[in-house]
């Protein structure tokens, strides 16, 4: 159902080419995490396939369908952001329930919804606050279940545990693989953590430089990486 395909996908920013041609298959139900150095340009990746940027050439697909040049909101994506970026005036409530609002949802369907998601992350008591009476780790959850009301074909992460201190981080890593298995959707998620990686991927993409350096299971990249910086990244220590 939620099966992604990039074809050769390319991005500049005025004479810097940042994304310098992709090709990459993530299965429909996969859990694909993408790891590399700072700059490599794992968030513009991201941002292309949520359509929060444009694509300077190449393709991008979900689901048999070309979506390479339609507006965010028409992606059947949801990203969550490492900032949380809830709207600081709305309940827990109304910042969970929005996309719906602005598609025309009906209002108890929209309550339903975010019930549902609410029950999943643990916030049926936090529903009427507002993100600054909300502790790092209950807004980072209030981000995931806004992703999740919108039952998108695709969940992207864009390094979302990187502002939780440690336990917190395992904890929600947990989380996270728990509802990756009770939804089953297709699923990129960007981070620099090798646990994170190895615990949560089906797949992992090394990123460098606006190339695949290289893509495969965890075990396998762990165990056989093809160089050192693919090794500096997930390969066993030497
Ligand atoms: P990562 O998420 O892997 O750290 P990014 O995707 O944020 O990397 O950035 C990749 C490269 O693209 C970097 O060199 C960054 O400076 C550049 N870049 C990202 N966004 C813009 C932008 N809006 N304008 C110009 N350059 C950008
Ligand atoms: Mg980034």
């Amino acid at each position: 159902m939620g099966k992604l395909i990039l074809r050769d996908v390319k991005k500049s920013f005025g004479m810097a080419e940042v994304i310098k041609g992709i090709d990459l298959t993530v299965e429909d139900g996969e859990f694909c995490v993408f790891v590399g150095p700072s700059g490599c340009g794992k968030s513009t990746l991201l941002r292309m396939i949520a359509g929060l940027e444009e694509v300077t050439s190449g393709e991008v697909s979900l689901d048999g369908r070309e979506i390479t040049g339609l507006a965010p909101a028409k992606r059947e994506i949801a990203m969550v952001f490492q900032s949380y970026a809830l709207y600081p005036h709305l309940s827990v409530r109304d910042n969970m329930g929005l996309a719906l609002k602005q598609a025309g949802t009906p209002k108890a369907e929209i309550r339903e919804a975010t019930d549902r998601a609410a029950a999943m992350l643990g916030l049926e008591a936090l529903m009427e606050r507002r993100p600054a009476d909300l502790s790092g780790g209950q807004r980072q959850r209030v981000a995931i279940g806004r992703a999740i009301v919108r039952r998108p074909k695709l969940f992207l992460f864009d390094e979302p545990l990187s502002n939780l201190d440690a336990a917190l981080r395992v904890q929600t890593r947990i989380e996270i693989a728990r509802l990756h298995r009770e939804l089953g959707a297709t699923t990129i998620y960007v981070t620099h953590d090798q646990v994170e990686a190895m615990t949560l991927a089906h797949k992992i993409v090394v990123l460098r430089g606006g190339r695949i350096e290289q893509t495969g299971a965890p075990m396998d990249l762990y165990h056989d990486p093809d160089n050192i910086f693919v090794a500096g990244f997930i390969g066993s220590p030497q």
